[in-house]
């Protein structure tokens, strides 16, 4: 069995679980690693790439350009669940599979969610900054229980935060155009209602929609003037779901009572007005990244690679129609 080079240029694979490369080294692969990161050299890359015949990718753009330059490249796997960084139809002309890691964990998002909308209403920021600087003060914070939680999205992710804001005693109001009338009859606990009823009558809004034609600028001038003064925005779903300048707008006229999100238009959120508000809470785009989720998408990296180079197939490959050219698999592959 000749050795196979694998790249590993995604941020974390590996990182959190040695196991994960040692499974691929024991299999027979050659580790070669290019770790990305926001300021990566393109020309460091191209460099390498020419003699990897896998790549284990996370944001990285793969394009036409740099594919033409991967002569024995065979499979491309992200880690993780989005491909729009990956030109997928050059892949599939240059006979390359594409794969991804699609199941990925809603709890630990849901438990960002929560953790945003608690560390908000409880300030936990102010009051931990104050008492490291030596300080102490009180910080008057505000309660959840038998409040509004309005859900708008009510998949995967949507209905774990609802678990655990019924938990914490609050009141769950849900809208989904799609999966609403299912929903509505599996789980008597969500009120499932329309946009405009949910967005006049929650004191909390969580944000758990995929970003689509449909979805973006959702939350909107519009919708924010429906929303109660004491509302507070939670997205951990995508930025461009929240209008910025118009949340920007409301909160700064107090129209709104906070905006608490992991995500935004543009990431990193070099300039934008919402850094300097005091009525926001900012993680950068964590909302998935925990070392138990960060095992399972390793897990499913390393299963998918070595199943396709067995000759399986897998259903996360997203170009199927290049496995005609290897009907053995990979291993036996000339
Ligand atoms: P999902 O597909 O299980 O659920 C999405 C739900 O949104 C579906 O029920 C769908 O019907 C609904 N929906 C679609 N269009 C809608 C609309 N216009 N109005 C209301 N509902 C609508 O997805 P999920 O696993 O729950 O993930 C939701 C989103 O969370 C993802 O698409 C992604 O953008 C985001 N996400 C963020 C992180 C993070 O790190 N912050 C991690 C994973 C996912």
């Amino acid at each position: 069995m000749p050795s196979k080079r694998l790249l590993i240029t995604a941020r974390s694979f590996g990182r959190n679980d040695p196991k994960h490369v040692a499974t691929l080294q024991d299999a027979g692969f050659t580790i070669v690693e290019c770790r990305e990161s926001p300021n990566t050299d393109r020309s460091c890359l191209e460099a390498v790439v020419a003699d990897v015949e896998s790549w284990v990718v996370s944001a990285f753009r793969i394009d036409d350009a740099l594919l033409s330059r991967c002569t024995n490249l065979r499979l491309i796997i992200k880690h993780g669940i989005g491909v729009d960084n990956i030109d997928i139809p050059a892949a599939t002309r240059r006979n390359i599979i594409v794969m991804n890691a699609p199941q990925v964990n809603p709890i630990p998002v849901a438990d960002l969610t929560m953790t945003l909308l608690l560390g908000f209403t409880r300030r936990i920021v102010e009051a931990h900054l104050c008492v490291t600087s030596g300080d102490w003060a009180q910080f008057l914070g505000t309660g959840v229980h038998g409040k509004t939680l309005g859900i708008i999205g009510l998949g995967r992710i949507g209905l774990a935060v609802a678990d655990r804001a019924k938990a914490f005693g609050m009141t769950l109001l849900g809208f989904d155009p799609y999966a609403g009338a299912t929903v509505s009859a599996q789980r008597p606990d969500i009120n499932v209602v329309d946009l405009e009823h949910l967005l006049r009558t929650s004191d909390f809004v969580s944000l758990n929609v995929p970003l689509s034609s449909e979805t973006e600028g959702l939350i909107d001038d519009g919708a924010l003037r429906l929303m109660k003064t004491e509302v507070v925005v939670v997205n951990t779903s995508r930025g461009r779901v929240v209008d910025e300048a118009a949340i920007y707008e409301a909160l700064i006229e107090k129209r709104i009572a906070g905006y608490a999100t992991d995500v935004f238009e543009r990431e990193p959120p070099e300039g934008s007005p919402l850094l300097k508000l005091p009525n926001v809470l900012l993680t950068p785009h964590i909302g998935w990244y925990t070392r138990d989720a960060m095992k399972s998408l390793g897990d499913q990296v390393v299963d998918s690679i070595l199943s396709v180079y067995r000759g399986e197939t897998p259903d996360n490959i997203l170009n199927r129609e290049v496995l005609s050219a290897f009907p053995a698999g990979l291993w036996d592959e000339t």
